[in-house]
């Protein structure tokens, strides 16, 4: 039995799986990993031999080289998704979570779950107001009214930021309805920065918006650990419970039916 079968079988489980609660049907929606993985570790091959993310035909970019994710920015996640087409071809999707170096978009990879123009000029003004706020702030007097007035102008800001970027996001899922962030959100508390930047909402937005029927998907993260350690190279996650698990219940519904037909491959 090759090496790539032994680590599917051992990942094949809710360890590795995507899934969510949906309040429509009241129930939790799950898609498995197991197809997924033996493509993941193809790509891992490739990011380990190619030292860079540029894989599927993007100009040269020192940006896009693997050397990111071993420095100070730390590793990041990557996932692949095995998808099969309407005339039953199948393919492979890929992505990343959140920016790759800054960037959203990456020959090769799914795109974010909004419009790029719009984050960037969303962005723009109100980061270089930020940034001229807390060079106000440190040169001021700490605990000064002046000190305490700036912090809470940039605490404000933020927030608006957030929500004004978490308003962009658009969520398609396989009964055909696109919805918000804030519309498809089940968890208790407000929405967590980085919501629907995963990979698994990436790659299930981009399916169902093409048209795409998901049959695995597998996450690993790939580069110098995490802080917490809670992530360590070249392992597979499931995904995560805090962004995604509140909006996969709505992304992945509609998918149901094709479940029992696959997972016994
Ligand atoms: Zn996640
Ligand atoms: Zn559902």
């Amino acid at each position: 039995m090759s090496q790539a079968t032994l680590i599917t079988r051992a990942y094949d489980s809710p360890q590795t799986e995507s899934r969510g609660y949906c309040r429509s049907c009241k129930t939790t929606h799950r898609l498995g990993s197991r197809k997924a993985i033996e493509h993941c570790l193809t790509l891992i091959e490739q990011l380990e031999t190619q030292n860079t993310i540029n894989l599927f035909g993007a100009a040269p970019d020192d940006q896009l080289k693997t050397k990111y994710l071993l420095g100070p920015a730390r590793g990041k996640m990557f996932g692949v998704m095995h998808c099969m087409q309407p005339d039953g071809a199948t393919l492979l999707l890929r992505a990343f979570s959140g920016q790759y170096n800054g960037r959203w978009e990456v020959r090769g990879w799914v795109p974010p779950l909004f419009d790029i123009d719009d984050f960037s000029r969303i962005n723009y003004g109100v980061e270089k107001q930020i940034k001229t706020i807390t060079i106000e702030i440190e040169q001021s007097l700490p605990h000064s009214d002046k000190w305490l007035l700036l912090r809470e102008k940039r605490r404000k800001l933020s927030q608006e930021l957030m929500r004004d970027i978490h308003s962009l996001y658009r969520l398609t899922n396989f009964r055909g309805e696109t919805t918000t962030l804030y519309q498809s959100y089940t968890g208790p508390h407000g929405i967590p920065t980085g919501t629907g930047d995963c990979c698994a909402p990436k790659l299930l937005n981009h399916a169902a918006k093409n048209n795409l029927t998901p049959l695995a998907l597998a996450e690993f993260y790939w580069g110098r650990k995490n802080r917490s350690a809670s992530r360590q190279h070249g392992s597979f996650y499931s995904s995560c419970k805090e962004k995604c698990g509140p909006i996969l219940g709505f992304m992945l519904c509609g998918l149901d039916h094709h479940d029992n037909k696959y997972t016994a491959t």
